[in-house]
């Protein structure tokens, strides 16, 4: 059946084609969650008002949404939003865009609450180091609802967008932000049961690798790392002194570095280290503790 003119099916298959024209590689879906953000309806709706005339004006915002993508702008970006675990936070180019595999380190703490006793009725102090748009810490200290939550970034900007994701899910109690150099900024004293982190780690020498949807939107300063080892050695001592005994910490790295990681947290006192694969089966993540007090 062809599709009238001037109906949402119709735009939907211009843009669609202008995108596929363009090499961006999932067209049709990336044209139906920018139509979906712009009419305010589900993405599955959009099949059942395919007949449905669109107004010039959202033509003309149609069009120059899919213009800013075939320019390889992130679909997130030009939603201002992105969907995580079970929930949806504001995101901008001054925050990365959460990651699935993001989304899998908060569900193995989830699913492994019990075992790492991270339930009630204790209060579960918890620490997202570079935090971002606030996805990791927000999502855990919904998902443990015993737990507060401090978030800190060194991006003013990204404490902003994290606060405005706390407001959104009435977090605001639950919620402390600091814009600081790991724990720098952090009340003396202040410790935690459990630390989240997905720190820069890509080194500076991988950018020729990355694809120019993440290298001319995102903001490096929250991908890449002038010097993984110093770095990471800095952050893993801000963890260590950070920790109540028998805290742990979980977090995401680079599969090429994680075996280096474990060595320098070993080095630091940490134990019952683990790697943990993601989805794609990669090392992705590291989990160690504190010791527990005897
Ligand atoms: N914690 C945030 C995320 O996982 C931000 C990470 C970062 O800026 N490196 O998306």
């Amino acid at each position: 059946m062809a599709e009238q003119p001037g109906t949402l099916l119709y735009y939907l298959k211009r843009s669609t084609e202008f995108l596929e024209k363009k090499e961006i590689p999932n067209p049709r879906v990336d044209a139906e969650w920018i139509l979906s953000d712009l009419l305010n309806l589900p993405r599955i709706k959009l099949y059942s008002q395919f007949e449905m005339p669109l107004g010039q004006k959202e033509i003309d915002t149609y069009r120059e949404r899919i213009v800013e993508r075939s320019k390889r702008k992130p679909v997130a970006y030009i939603t201002g939003k992105k969907g995580f675990h079970k929930f949806e936070y504001f995101v901008s180019e001054d925050v990365l865009i959460p990651r699935p595999e993001t989304e899998e380190l908060v569900d193995y703490l989830w699913k492994k609450k019990e075992e790492l006793s991270l339930i009630e009725p204790k209060e579960i102090q918890i620490w997202d180091l570079c935090s971002g748009s606030g996805c990791i810490g927000l999502s855990l200290t919904q998902l443990l609802p015993t737990s507060v939550v401090t978030l800190s970034d060194l991006s003013e900007k990204a404490i902003e967008m994290s606060r405005r994701n706390a407001e959104k899910y009435n977090l605001n109690e639950r919620a402390n932000f600091y814009v600081s150099d790991l724990d720098l900024a952090l009340p003396d004293g202040l410790q935690f049961d459990l630390i989240v982190s997905n720190p820069p780690y890509i080194p500076e020498s991988e950018k020729p690798e990355i694809m120019p949807d993440v290298l001319d939107y995102e903001p490096h300063l929250a991908l890449f790392v002038p010097n993984f080892q110093e770095f990471h050695k800095r952050l893993l001592s801000a963890a260590k002194t950070r920790l109540k005994p028998g805290g742990k910490l979980m977090m995401e790295t680079h599969p090429l570095y994680i075996s280096e990681l474990e060595e320098m947290a070993k080095s630091l006192g940490f134990v019952a280290l683990k790697k943990i694969l993601d989805s794609s089966k990669k090392e992705r993540f590291l989990f160690a503790e504190v010791p527990a007090l005897s």
